[in-house]
């Protein structure tokens, strides 16, 4: 039976995912708008107001994942997990579709979820029951102070959850370096690039 849950929907695509465990691999994203996580150095400001993004269905966002011929469904934002998220992965799973998440953490996460990426934020703190679900550690290193601020959520992590270092964008010539001597000294780590940037696709 159709779905009646809406949420807003900021864009959905089918292409390659750039980044973390899952690099490379065919991907259909659904980016739900709002957020209130705040990170300066966002790069989709544009997804914070929820209100400027039109309530979609979840029948209607499965339709359109299912038709595109994924396999992954990566649900991101904005910050997903402000919403009830049983529906829509419900929806998607019922249709054969493997549910992925993106999130800071910053809200218990509701769903059912396949893989859950958990990238936590300075800005504002992820909630702790998301430490034992996330399979994927994924830091954003914008300075020297986040390798302390990943090691403390590395610490807190279940212990299959595997560790990606990824350097913010712009400041990527600056900390990649300081990411692969990171890596060579502490091996559980891995390093993870926006390979999508490269491959100019969203
Ligand atoms: S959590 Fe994500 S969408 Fe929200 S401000 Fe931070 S980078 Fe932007």
């Amino acid at each position: 039976m159709a779905s009646v849950v809406t949420l807003p929907l900021m864009e959905d695509f089918y292409t390659i995912q750039g980044e973390g465990f899952y690099q490379g691999s065919a991907a259909y994203f659904i980016r739900l708008g709002g957020c209130d996580v705040g990170c300066v150095w966002c790069d989709v400001k544009e997804s914070w107001d929820a209100s400027a993004h039109p309530l979609v269905s979840v029948t209607e966002m499965t339709r359109r994942a299912k038709d595109s011929g994924a396999e992954i469904v990566v649900i991101t934002g904005g910050e997903p997990v402000m919403y009830d998220l049983m529906e829509l992965t419900g929806t998607l799973k019922a249709s054969g579709l493997r549910t992925h998440l993106e999130t800071s953490g910053a809200y218990p996460i509701t769903g059912t979820w396949d893989w859950i990426c958990f990238s936590p934020k300075k800005f504002k703190l992820p909630h702790d029951s998301v430490l034992e679900k996330a399979n994927e550690l994924k830091v954003i290193v914008y300075n020297k102070t986040d390798f302390a601020w990943g090691e403390e959520f590395a610490l807190k992590v279940n212990n299959e959850c595997q560790l990606f270092l990824q350097p913010e964008w712009s400041k990527e010539k600056e900390v990649l370096p300081l990411i692969i001597e990171f890596v060579k000294a502490n091996p559980r780590w891995q390093v993870s690039l926006q390979v999508h940037k490269y491959m100019n696709i969203p």
